[in-house]
């Protein structure tokens, strides 16, 4: 972790199958106050380093930041999969956050390093609209991680027409700024229940967006999620058989595929 980078927070509820953080950070959103985050920012403004850019402020999913759920009892894996919970509202406290911390004196800039959901940007454009304005270096990274529907929905992940649906929001608020911003996207290949045709298809739609900063990474399975869990039985979470491909060779030739877009 950056010396100038502050965590807001722990946790997440996004519930993707492939992630480790849900099993070793928890499923429930754990808050910091603002005031200590503030008292923290405050005091890295005073360390003999200080130059007055802040490269983080965040969690795993930034905009989870002062989420809470009252329904404790609450079983589901996913408050965002397959659609966003009435109950789960997030954002808000996030882009207060960011405004207090954005007032201390002597911060120039604060960036975003952390990660955002492009399904719930897509529903809190002035959000999307501040950060792009005050916090995005020259590039916004978001994580689509695939845009095959099958393989997203394996994913626990939103489906294609979001990432297209955000894309265009993206383009119409960066017409209007004055410093443009590209738009970088993470990839995964590899995922189990994923094919050859998926990648090529991929590409094809990728291209099309005009998405082609993108960082691919082979999928690796990790203890505790279910991916990890579909990778070692080939069966998805209905015990349907899946194909998954776990050849080395094969793996880099897909990533490969993605590097070129
Ligand atoms: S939103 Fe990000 S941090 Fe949260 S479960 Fe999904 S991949 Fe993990
Ligand atoms: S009730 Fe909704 S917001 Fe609350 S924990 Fe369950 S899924 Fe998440």
């Amino acid at each position: 972790m950056n010396l100038f980078s502050v965590t807001s927070h722990r946790g997440c509820c996004g519930g993707c199958s492939f992630c480790s953080i849900a099993p070793h950070q928890g499923r429930k959103i754990v808050s910091r106050s603002r005031k200590s985050i503030l008292h923290e920012v405050v005091q890295l403004t005073r360390h003999s380093l200080w130059r007055g850019y802040i490269s983080d402020i965040g969690g795993a999913s930034a905009e989870m930041y002062g989420v809470t759920c009252q329904r404790h009892s609450c079983k589901k894996p996913s408050c965002l999969y397959p659609v966003s919970c009435k109950f789960f509202s997030p954002a808000k406290s996030y882009i207060e956050l960011l405004r207090t911390c954005r007032r201390v004196d002597g911060v120039k800039k604060i960036f975003l390093g952390s990660g955002l959901r492009h399904d719930v940007l897509v529903r809190h454009p002035e959000v999307l609209e501040e950060i792009m304005l005050h916090h995005a270096g020259k590039s916004l990274r978001i994580a689509p991680e695939h845009t095959e529907d099958a393989v997203l929905q394996l994913m626990r992940k939103p489906p294609f027409t979001i990432l297209e649906e955000f894309v265009n929001l993206f383009r119409s608020i960066n017409k209007r700024l004055k410093r443009r911003i590209e738009l970088a996207s993470y990839i995964v290949v590899g995922h189990p229940g994923e094919t050859i045709r998926d990648v090529l298809e991929m590409k094809k739609k990728l291209r099309a967006l005009g998405l082609r900063h993108t960082d691919v990474q082979i999928f690796t399975p990790s203890p505790g999620t279910l991916s990890t869990a579909m990778y070692y039985t080939d069966l998805d979470v209905s015990m349907r058989p899946i194909q998954t491909e776990k050849k080395i060779k094969e793996l880099c030739h897909r990533k490969d595929m993605m590097n070129k877009i």
